[in-house]
């Protein structure tokens, strides 16, 4: 069983590939943000497919390294 500590948000945007090049070009970029449940903080949002891929892949690690309440915890154990 896995603990929630957080929430990812993800909105994928709008978007249509260009026939004249195959890249997406999105109306309304991607865009996500992630809330912690532990300190009540929040990070984000990011907005652009790269910044949102590497987002989503490292805020969990990442926010653990600024999350006061593992922080405190921890400190705790410590
Ligand atoms: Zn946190």
């Amino acid at each position: 069983m896995t603990a929630i500590t957080g929430a990812l948000y993800v909105d994928c945007g709008t978007g249509r590939e260009d026939p004249a090049t195959g890249r997406i070009r999105y109306f309304k970029p991607p865009r996500a943000r992630y809330e912690c449940l532990r300190c009540g903080g929040s990070e984000g949002p990011v907005i652009g497919a790269p910044a949102v891929r590497e987002f989503v892949r490292d805020i969990r690690t990442e926010h653990h390294t600024r999350c006061t309440t593992a922080t405190q915890l921890g400190a705790i154990a410590a």
